[in-house]
């Protein structure tokens, strides 16, 4: 794909637009730039027009391309995994991950402990949340989590700074608000008792409008940035 800078630039600069008008408080809002959809010389090419903070969803393509990033020039970059994560392929990323949106287990939480402590690393990760109980989607459901949150929140290694949503393709935008408004009073009810719970990920390219109005912490967005 060739990239056009100027769109890109433009396309983000309308999100950072969205972002002031929609949010309730603009100033805590990231942009995670979704970049699964970029071999590893367009990256370069991102990087060199100045993104710093991405999200990839594949832990094997992580691994292959975080791999070409290794030069010092590349160090202040951040890399999220944002994807359906299996135990076998955490190591992929427990070294180089800055946050872990897609913990959609307990047991996946407990088995990226285990690796984090044997990799002597402090993880961030967001709890993700079923929030629609769509059978294609994983994730813990709400009332599962509420009866024993203090599970997850007792981990050595992996300390647990909020939640990640997807709303379904399919749903109104009076539902999508419904869902978007619950994982808010999900976080702020667990901010109450754990004070580092300050995320929320939700909102892509399709819904990141509602998302924001619902108080959205990081957006994840892909083909809107770059279409
Ligand atoms: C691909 C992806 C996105 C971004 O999707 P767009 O519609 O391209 O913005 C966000 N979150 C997850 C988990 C994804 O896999």
């Amino acid at each position: 794909m060739k990239l056009d800078s100027i769109k890109i630039q433009q396309n983000y600069e309308k999100i950072l637009e969205d972002i002031k008008k929609y949010s309730p408080y603009p100033e805590k809002v990231k942009i995670l730039f979704v970049s699964k959809y970029f071999d590893v010389e367009e990256h370069k090419a991102l990087i060199e027009m100045g993104y710093d903070y991405f999200g990839e969803n594949r832990a094997q393509l992580y691994r292959d391309k975080l791999s070409e990033f290794s030069d010092e020039k590349y160090k202040n970059i951040k890399w999220d995994f944002i994807g359906r994560l299996q135990k076998n392929k955490i190591k992929y990323i427990i070294n180089s991950v800055n946050l872990i949106h897609s913990i959609d287990s307990y047991e996946l939480l407990d088995e990226i402990n285990k690796k984090a402590i044997e990799n002597d690393r402090i993880i961030n990760g967001l709890i993700q949340v079923n929030v629609s109980k769509e059978e294609s989607k994983t994730g813990v459901y709400i009332e599962d989590f509420k009866k024993d949150s203090e599970k997850y929140f007792s981990m050595s290694n992996v300390k647990i700074i909020g939640f990640m949503t997807m709303a379904p393709f399919e749903a109104s935008e009076s539902e999508i608000n419904d869902y978007f408004l619950n994982m808010r009073k999900l976080k702020e009810e667990y901010q109450k008792q754990h004070d580092y719970v300050t995320e929320i990920s939700m909102g892509m390219s399709n819904d990141y409008v509602e998302a924001l109005k619902n108080g959205a912490t990081i957006i994840r967005i892909g083909s809107k940035l770059f279409e």
